[in-house]
């Protein structure tokens, strides 16, 4: 399928007046799109609830825009969490998923009264030791090693994965977290990244909803929702066959029918924790073409680097480029689109097919609503750029402004790095 930009080159031309590139700017509309079609396709769930993956796009507009369909949070962080607290969050709208967590984090999390999924089997005493006394709602993590496969072959590998229990410490642990008075449970895995097919959330349903029936009758646990985590992706190539959401929430209907309706655990509420899927194709790095290098390769220089995106860098992902004016133009150059940091692999694309480019000519880069800015870094002193948040009146809100020199300078305590600076 053709990969097209939520935004024309006459757009962006009058979008730099105001806010040079390089910037990330998502689409309001999109978002909304999407979010009320995931409200949809779990509307059969009366208990359903997505908990947006805050590390994904740690923005308090945008988060916002999605609590209008529903959305709670899903947080592993003390940063994360005090974001939530700061646009009013709370209760139950907090779900806190973390990995090796340190206590100040679980403290935070509980005073939010945010649900708690714990990792490992140890964090049960070590939650009690901080809080006094367990909540009465926990939620546990569960890995069930071995490799995940679906039918076009293995997905990921969760035996080889740092997160969750395993299938003999989840039963022990909703024993023991039972005996120390917690009354309703929830189950958690996370077994597959980005996958692009209908059939990951239904597979995974079936795993967990199986072992919630087990769970249950075995522990006498009160099972009250299951969380199918993240992981549904987005088609980043343009090859390949965008999940259905629809058909994604009825293959989980189906599963859940069948084993726990069946069971008489038609009460159980369903949580997902989607990142990726509520935000990736609705945001897009600006950049703009500032150098062209003709040597053993062609290189286009961008105004750009991996600082703004790291995952082509850190793990060879693609991300599609549409040169903004150019969208008709037969793809007859070979390009590698590079950043300036001092790195090799600061590439956003490598032996890429494009319409020639003319410098000052504005490159989209797609899909970049997700993981995107959040991983950002400041490698060779390099300064995160701004957000922007396209409205669906066609107006543009800065959602964060570009940082500056005073920014990376900020963290020298005790040291008037600008009094010194002399320019
Ligand atoms: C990263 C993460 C998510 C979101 O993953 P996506 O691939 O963006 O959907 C959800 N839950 C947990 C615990 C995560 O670590």
């Amino acid at each position: 399928m053709k990969k097209n930009a939520f935004v024309t080159k006459e757009a962006i031309q009058e979008i730099v007046k105001t806010y040079p590139t390089p910037f990330h700017l998502y689409d309001e509309r999109g978002i909304r799109e999407n979010a009320r079609k995931v409200k949809e396709a779990f509307s059969w769930n009366p208990g359903f609830r997505e908990y947006f993956a805050i590390k994904a796009t740690p923005n308090p507009f945008l988060v916002n825009i999605l609590r209008q369909y529903g959305c709670g949070a899903d947080c592993s962080s003390l940063t994360e969490l005090m974001l939530c607290s700061a646009i009013g969050m709370k209760g139950e709208e907090i779900m806190f998923s973390s990995n090796d967590t340190p206590a100040e984090e679980y403290a935070l999390a509980a005073s939010l009264g945010g649900i708690i999924n714990l990792d490992d089997i140890t964090h049960i005493d070590f939650v009690e030791k901080i809080l006094g006394k367990l909540p009465e709602t926990m939620s546990c993590r569960y890995n069930p090693g071995g490799v995940f496969t679906l039918s076009n072959g293995i997905m990921d590998n969760p035996g080889d994965a740092k997160y969750g229990m395993t299938r003999e410490q989840i039963f022990k642990a909703f024993t023991l977290l039972k005996e120390k008075g917690v009354k309703r449970f929830g189950l958690h895995a996370f077994l597959a990244s980005n996958t692009v097919t209908n059939e990951y959330y239904p597979q995974l349903a079936k795993q967990l909803f199986e072992l919630a029936v087990e769970l249950q009758e075995k522990t006498g646990a009160k099972i009250a929702f299951i969380n199918l985590s993240g992981g549904v992706g987005i088609p980043y190539r343009p090859d390949q066959e965008p999940n259905d959401i629809l058909a994604i929430g009825e293959g989980v209907h189906r599963v859940y029918e069948e084993v726990l309706t069946a069971a008489g655990m038609g009460d159980v509420a369903i949580y997902t924790e989607m990142g990726r899927f509520m935000m990736g194709p609705y945001g897009a790095l600006v950049t703009k073409a500032i150098h062209e290098k003709h040597t053993y390769k062609e290189y286009i220089g961008v105004d750009a680097c991996a600082v703004n995106l790291m995952r082509p860098a850190m793990y060879g992902a693609y991300h599609h480029i549409t040169v903004l004016g150019k969208e008709d133009a037969p793809c007859d150059h070979l390009y590698d689109v590079t950043g300036s940091l001092c790195e090799n692999n600061d590439k956003f694309a490598i032996d890429r097919k494009l319409p020639k480019i003319e410098m000052g000519d504005y490159l989209f880069i797609h899909d970049t609503g997700a993981h995107g800015y959040s991983m950002g870094y400041n490698y060779n002193g390099k300064l995160r750029s701004a957000e922007l948040l396209l409205k669906e009146d066609g107006s543009v809100e800065l959602i964060r402004r570009a940082e500056t020199p005073k920014d990376y300078f900020a963290t020298f305590d005790g040291f008037d790095f600008y009094r010194e600076l002399k320019l």
